[in-house]
């Protein structure tokens, strides 16, 4: 990837604590080891290092558990003690995650950080341009005149400290290798506005030119992270995998208990399917012209249910406007980025929960707010339904079970 070989140079600690990730903050994290005689059976051990062991365990659990990746509060960083406590957290995260051996484990915990350094640089504009500078070969910002006026720019994501004519632009080779990674259609090369082998980023209303940056510059954070941690994974001695083995062991059970849930779903039978999701398809197969919303949620429960893809497809087959090689792109797209299926709140404002009040027993609970709730539901009735049926067929020699 054409990463600047010389990133620059960053001297500032806040900025190396906010980003501990960045290559120019190695030396400094060495430094602080050296400035408070801070060694490996302190990190692993001490207790000077246990607030850093304490936030590095939030980090991994984070990685597992949101979809957001790492959540953006830690320590206050403006003292020497917060920014201690960042640094060595992020540092005996990634102990952890070499010691795990677990390219999948590393590879979702690069992406938790790298999705984070998203959100800080989205509203982190005085470091933009350094971060921009480390991670990308060509960018530079420049001013323009806005052909359109950004009416209702109030609340657009980034948009506080830049100017409305303030534009980002980024070198096409850089483009061209982030851009398959990032979904949407404003990251299609067609669809965007290419001069003298510059993208320009151009502001949108909900999407500040400094946020479409940030966005490149997450995949860029999530590959330097990751390849940094595969690299050090063949240093982690026997020694180190076993003291490590109880933190390793945690982020493990997570990922366990994360694939468990998948597997109980993924044995829903047709019938453990929410209303929502069987009158999308009814819709579907009789020639109903459903919303864009019913159909993105009617592809992320094929996914998540493990459906598979031709299966998904199939489900759009009677669509009035349906294109075996447009669904099957859309499809394979929902599959590949794991898309979570809308809640019930969000079915109900797009017109895509069919039952009222009455209807039906299980979504009338209280507690019903999303579709695989239902399904998790049905599946537990059935299951305590079937317990509590044994008995009674083993007490009855006609039964034929
Ligand atoms: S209440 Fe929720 S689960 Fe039930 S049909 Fe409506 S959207 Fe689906």
């Amino acid at each position: 990837m054409p990463v600047p070989t010389t990133p620059p140079s960053v001297a500032d600690e806040v900025t190396l604590a906010r980003y501990p990730f960045l290559p120019q903050a190695s030396d400094w994290i060495r430094s602080m080891a050296v400035r408070h005689s801070i060694d490996l059976n302190e990190l692993l051990e001490g207790s000077w290092m246990e607030q850093a062991r304490q936030r590095a365990r939030i980090r991994l659990i984070d990685s597992i558990q949101s979809k957001e990746g790492v959540q953006v509060a830690g320590g206050d960083i403006h003292t020497e003690e917060g920014r201690l406590v960042e640094a060595f957290s992020f540092y005996y995260a990634r102990l952890v995650m070499c010691a795990s051996e677990d390219e999948r484990l590393i590879a979702r915990w690069a992406q938790a950080e790298a999705a984070r350094a998203e959100q800080l640089l989205t509203q982190d504009l005085d470091n933009l341009r350094t971060v921009a500078n480390t991670y990308l070969s060509q960018v530079e910002i420049t001013h323009t005149t806005p052909t359109a006026p950004l009416s209702g720019s109030v609340g657009a994501v980034g948009m506080s400290r830049e100017t409305a004519t303030e534009e980002w632009r980024v070198g096409l080779a850089d483009f061209i290798e982030i851009c398959p990674k990032i979904t949407g259609h404003r990251w299609r090369l067609p669809n965007v506005d290419v001069d003298r082998g510059w993208v320009k980023l151009h502001n949108e209303r909900q999407y500040a030119s400094s946020a479409k940056v940030a966005r490149l510059l997450r995949e860029r954070i999530k590959a330097g992270i990751e390849a940094e941690a595969l690299e050090k994974m063949g240093e982690v001695t026997t020694d180190l995998a076993v003291r490590l083995a109880e933190p390793v062991g945690m982020v493990r059970n997570l990922m366990a208990n994360k694939a468990s849930e998948a597997i109980a779903l993924v044995g829903a039978e047709e019938s453990d399917w929410p209303p929502c999701m069987q009158k999308v398809i009814a819709d579907l197969s009789a020639g109903v012209n459903v919303n864009h919303f019913g159909r993105l949620f009617l592809a992320s429960m094929s996914a998540t249910l493990a459906l598979p893809e031709t299966s998904c497809v199939n489900f759009f087959r009677g669509a009035p406007d349906f294109s075996e090689a447009t669904t099957s792109y859309q499809v394979q797209h929902v599959y590949q980025h794991e898309y979570t299926p809308a809640g019930c709140g969000k079915l109900k404002v797009n017109h895509n929960c069919p039952v009222l009040p009455g209807d039906n027993r299980t979504c009338d609970q209280p507690w019903m707010d999303h579709p695989l709730k239902y399904i998790r539901a049905t599946q537990r009735w059935k299951r305590l339904t079937a317990r509590s049926a044994a008995p009674e067929a083993e007490a009855d020699p006609k039964s034929d079970a």
